[in-house]
């Protein structure tokens, strides 16, 4: 039985105390593994990564990254590398998502080359897919949403080291959220194509991401085959993220 993941994507925001409040606050809330029914992740700023890696140092809070180079050095000015992550206490890392593939035109190879750098450098992979709204109007969400499964997961992907998130791009940060129906579909349909991609693909969890907040929280991670959440906004609120983790 595959364990839940609530994940926090803080994208852009949290200067160093703030986000260490922040993750301070999560770490005194949640207890002991035994008495759990997830895990709970933080995906800082990278400026960041290294402070709050600190704070929950030895508390249940996991703590990831948000992207990162395919190389491990080299001559990448801006660039972080999987390894460099690893180093300042990040045991996960988030690839390919949409604002990456959009804003600096990621393809699913290059996401691929990146989630097998995280592999490499002994973190969790939280591969990213999701369609746009006109991708999903044309009747195109799945088709688009298996290649980029197919294109994005690297060679040694398994349970233990890769998660999928499905985040329809015209759910992130709008409120919408696609029907119970078209989201458990999705899932089942990157379940049964994770077959062919993994080794143990009943065991990969598969996160939803796109506007969750704790009203409807319950009912997304009631639905089979989604095994936890990406959450953007309201991840920066103590109060809505715990709620959410409380759905599971
Ligand atoms: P929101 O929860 O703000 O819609 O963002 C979702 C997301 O992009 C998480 O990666």
């Amino acid at each position: 039985v595959r364990r839940y993941l609530i994940a926090g994507n803080w994208k852009m925001h949290c200067r160093r105390s703030d986000g260490a409040a922040l993750a301070a606050d999560l770490a005194a809330r949640v207890g002991p593994v035994a008495d759990r029914r997830f895990d709970l992740l933080v995906c800082p700023p990278a400026t960041i990564i290294g402070a709050i890696a600190q704070t929950v140092a030895g508390q249940a809070v996991a703590v990831g990254g948000q992207d990162c180079h395919a190389q491990a050095q080299g001559a990448h000015t801006g660039d972080i590398a999987a390894e460099m992550l690893a180093d300042v206490g990040a045991g996960w890392v988030i690839v390919g998502h949409s604002e990456r593939r959009t804003n600096h035109a990621e393809t699913s190879a290059l996401i691929k080359a990146k989630a097998a750098a995280a592999l490499r450098a002994g973190l969790t992979a939280i591969i990213c897919v999701g369609e746009t709204e006109a991708e999903r109007d044309a009747g195109h969400a799945e088709a688009v949403v298996a290649a980029q499964l197919a294109g994005s997961i690297p060679e040694g992907a398994t349970a233990a080291n890769t998660v999928v998130a499905y985040e329809p791009v015209w759910a992130i940060g709008t409120g919408r959220t696609p029907t119970l129906a078209d989201i458990a579909a999705m899932h089942g349909m990157i379940r049964a194509r994770l077959s062919g991609l993994v080794a143990d693909p009943d065991a990969v969890r598969i996160l939803y991401g796109g506007s969750v907040k704790p009203s409807n929280a319950a009912e997304i991670l009631g639905l089979l085959d989604v095994d936890g959440a990406l959450v953007g906004g309201a991840s920066l609120k103590a109060d809505d993220f715990w709620a959410i983790a409380q759905a599971c």
